[in-house]
């Protein structure tokens, strides 16, 4: 029996079956590409789930996580380290936000998101049964609260009742976010642009219009930019790229770029009047292997110059969609902002498309029930571009 099948196999004879996992055995990565264990070439558009935007084998980034693990790991929060002090001063210079806390991952950080604004609320009227309003087609976190505020019902029926407080409105839709505000709302919170649901942009309008909303009733906006953050849509933050501002915005994801590291970052007004002392912790989050990664994702961004990268290129890269769809009926249009793309698809399973992109050595992603999502690492070329383009025609 092949090495593959064999490790495939007993994977899934200890592994809890909760992932219906594509038949190939990853072994390493370099730059864009993976190699799977027979030696098999793919071009990685999936990036991990919008994980590596440094691609692989990067030698700086290697570098600062060996060094770290030869020096410290991991302290606990009782005490400090130089690579927190580092990483926290990156995400503040570069969001230009106030204060950071650092988690494990992108439902953490949703979690703690919603603890500061229920905190928040709770400073100011000192009642305990503040609402959030969330989207519908959302996605932030499998974890109860995350899931809680995740407007997708096949995720969330078997594990009812599940947190209260939660009103759901049209993403999109201002007149139904409107509709869901309350006297007991104490924060919005939605992606940017949605990910799982489908690569949905937000309406420039529509954000422009829930920010003003929240000004005006002392509601904090939480935007989750765990998918759609850290460049990949052409600017640190995608809320940079409409002239918004968050009063709470949630990381993971590119943000350690595979090393486990997630973040809510708040603005003064957020940090000054919530979580405190008592309120919130964990054992591991910003540990000082998760902080040196975090660190020296900003210092590449920085020195490569990956975000102006991405907004040079975005343009072939939608121009090179754009010729597809224009060229095969099934694929009705595109959506999405810089490496962040979906090819909607109709008449054909999206599944079916992916296994057969594998097959001819390229790794993509679905999204929804009905898209082709391409949210590559941040370093592709055009050439790689015109390499993903074949593959995929040929795996129409
Ligand atoms: C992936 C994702 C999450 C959850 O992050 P995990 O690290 O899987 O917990 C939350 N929100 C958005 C927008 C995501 O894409």
């Amino acid at each position: 029996m092949a090495a593959s099948q064999m490790i495939m196999d007993e994977t899934e004879q200890y592994v809890l079956h909760t992932y219906n996992r594509f038949p190939v055995v990853f072994d390493h990565g370099d730059g864009v590409h993976l190699y799977d264990v027979d030696g098999k070439e793919y071009l990685d558009f999936g990036a991990g789930i919008a994980v590596f935007a440094l691609g692989y084998g990067n030698k700086t980034y290697n570098d600062a996580l060996k060094g770290q693990i030869d020096r410290l790991i991991h302290t606990s929060n009782l005490f400090y380290h130089q690579p927190l002090r580092d990483a926290a001063k990156q995400v503040i210079d570069h969001t230009g936000l106030s204060r950071v806390f650092f988690t494990n991952s992108g439902a953490e950080a949703i979690e703690g998101a919603i603890k500061a604004a229920r905190k928040y609320a709770y400073m100011r009227d000192g009642s305990s049964d503040h609402e959030i309003v969330a989207m519908n087609q959302s996605f932030h976190g499998r974890t109860i609260g995350a899931l809680s505020v995740t407007g997708n019902v096949h995720y969330q029926d078997p594990f009812r009742p599940l947190m209260g407080g939660v009103r759901f409105a049209d993403f999109n839709d201002f007149e139904s976010v409107q509709a869901a505000v309350t006297d007991k709302t104490c924060a919005i919170l939605l992606e940017t642009v949605q990910g799982e649901g489908g690569i949905y942009p937000a309406d420039p309008q529509f954000l422009s219009s829930v920010r003003q909303l929240c000004d005006e009733k002392d509601i904090l906006l939480i935007l989750d930019e765990i998918q759609c953050g850290m460049g990949r849509c052409g600017s640190l933050l995608a809320c940079d790229t409409y002239g918004i501002r968050p009063d709470i915005v949630t990381l993971a994801k590119a943000l350690g770029c595979g090393v486990p590291v997630g973040a809510f970052v708040l603005n003064e007004k957020a940090a000054s009047k919530s979580l405190a002392p008592g309120d919130h912790g964990t054992t591991y989050g910003g540990n000082p292997l998760a902080c040196m990664a975090v660190k020296t994702v900003f210092e590449l961004f920085d020195r490569e110059q990956i975000i102006e990268h991405v907004k040079e290129t975005t343009p072939y890269l939608e121009k090179r969609l754009d010729m597809l769809v224009s060229k095969y009926d099934f694929l009705t249009r595109r959506r999405g902002m810089g490496f962040m793309q979906g090819l909607v698809v109709e008449g054909r399973p999206v599944g079916e498309i992916v296994k057969n992109a594998l097959a001819q050595g390229l790794v993509i992603l679905s999204a929804g029930t009905n898209v082709i999502r391409l949210v590559p690492p941040l370093i592709i070329t055009k050439d790689d571009i015109d390499e993903m383009a074949e593959k995929l025609e040929r795996s129409f």
